[in-house]
């Protein structure tokens, strides 16, 4: 297993963030090593912002949200959110473990989408500070939104150099099924300047887990050969996406998970964008054996962000690592499931650079 850069020389501030409508005092953490700062508060563990340089050294917040708590509720983007207990969608809000069948809650058609209709987004975490950052703590109790089993999650977030690292565990009471994400939407010219067509981008899998018309996967493992779902090479996001593909209609254009070539567990390179305006390269690295890349089809200019600005349709993309969508009803699929006794970890690195002229 990897071991976390314990070298404390990020500089980490908490300040008050108001309130949630229900008078809940919200915390921010910000996060700063050298040019870089990213500010977490502890409502949905929701990264708020995130300041990175540009190719001649300009700052900029490159992640969509808002100014204050109140904007996130509720936040049905799931901006800058840490999703559970099961990110993506689950079939019918249905699933079956050890002989018992569970349901959850359907909040997104006939599925139940990111956990259900109150998920780890809308939770105000318990936090600390840690060496580089901050440690989130919330803990689900048995039966909350109809998943078994009293689950205690963990999720650090740390900054070292031009890395921040999110780093999730949970153990559970009973068996139950897990998968946790964040759902940051980047914009690598900066929040609220255009859209990302012309980002480039790289996701290193070589098959993806194609859909049915509620984007819940078939069961297949497809090639990306020969599709507009190949990304083994660097390509304008823009390049492909308005081509007549069932699968890129079903979303509205990208929003499927790719299956990732690096071994589960391994920390592996998943995804690479490339902004070639302001110079910003995102490298995500892994444990988890899928990423969700969703062009934020579903944004259509009415929710209005920092600063007031309206959110468009194509104006950020996730890459939401994960385990794949719906495993709880595919048994081929690698498992969710966690028992009492055993241990989830999985870490997720998002790494700043730049690049060109
Ligand atoms: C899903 C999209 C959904 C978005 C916001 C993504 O993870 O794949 O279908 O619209 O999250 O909830």
């Amino acid at each position: 297993m990897v071991t976390a850069n314990v070298e404390a020389k990020t500089e980490v501030s908490k300040a008050p963030f108001g309130k949630t409508t229900d008078g809940t005092p919200v915390e921010i953490y910000t996060l700063k090593d050298g040019s870089i700062e990213a500010r977490i508060m502890t409502y949905g563990g929701i990264v708020v912002s995130l300041r990175t340089p540009d190719r001649e050294g300009k700052v900029a917040d490159v992640v969509l949200g808002h100014d204050s708590v109140q904007g996130y509720e509720p936040n049905p983007p799931y901006f800058g959110a840490i999703v559970g207990r099961y990110a993506n969608r689950i079939a019918h809000g249905e699933f079956k473990l050890d002989g018992k069948t569970y349901n959850l809650p359907k909040n997104n058609g006939e599925n139940t989408l990111h956990g259900g209709t109150v998920g780890f987004n809308q939770a105000v975490w318990k936090a600390k500070e840690i060496a580089n950052g901050v440690e989130l703590t919330h803990v689900s109790p048995d039966g909350d939104q109809g998943f078994p089993g009293k689950l205690s999650v963990t999720v650090r977030y740390t900054l070292a150099g031009n890395t921040l690292r999110i780093e999730y565990s949970a153990t559970t009471d009973k068996d139950t099924v897990v998968n946790l994400t964040n759902h940051s939407y980047f914009n690598l010219a900066g929040q609220g300047n255009g859209d990302i067509l012309q980002h480039e981008l790289r996701i290193d899998g070589s098959r993806f887990t194609p859909v049915d018309a509620t984007l819940i996967p078939t069961g297949e493992l497809r090639p990306v050969e020969g599709t507009p779902f190949d990304f083994r090479k660097l390509t304008p996001i823009g390049a492909r996406i308005h081509q007549d593909n069932q699968q890129l209609q079903y979303g509205k254009g990208y929003d499927l998970n790719w299956v990732l070539d690096t071994p589960e567990g391994k920390l592996g390179e998943a995804a690479e964008a490339y902004d070639p305006a302001s110079g910003r390269v995102l490298q995500v690295f892994t444990t988890e054996p899928g990423v969700q890349f969703y062009s934020s089809n579903f944004l259509d200019g009415s929710i209005k962000g920092k600063a007031g600005v309206a959110y468009g349709q194509r104006s950020a993309f996730c890459l939401e690592t994960q385990h794949f969508p719906d495993s709880p009803n595919h048994p081929s699929f690698p498992t969710t499931e966690l028992k009492p006794g055993q241990h989830f970890h999985s870490i997720t690195e998002y790494r700043f650079s730049t690049r060109g002229e």
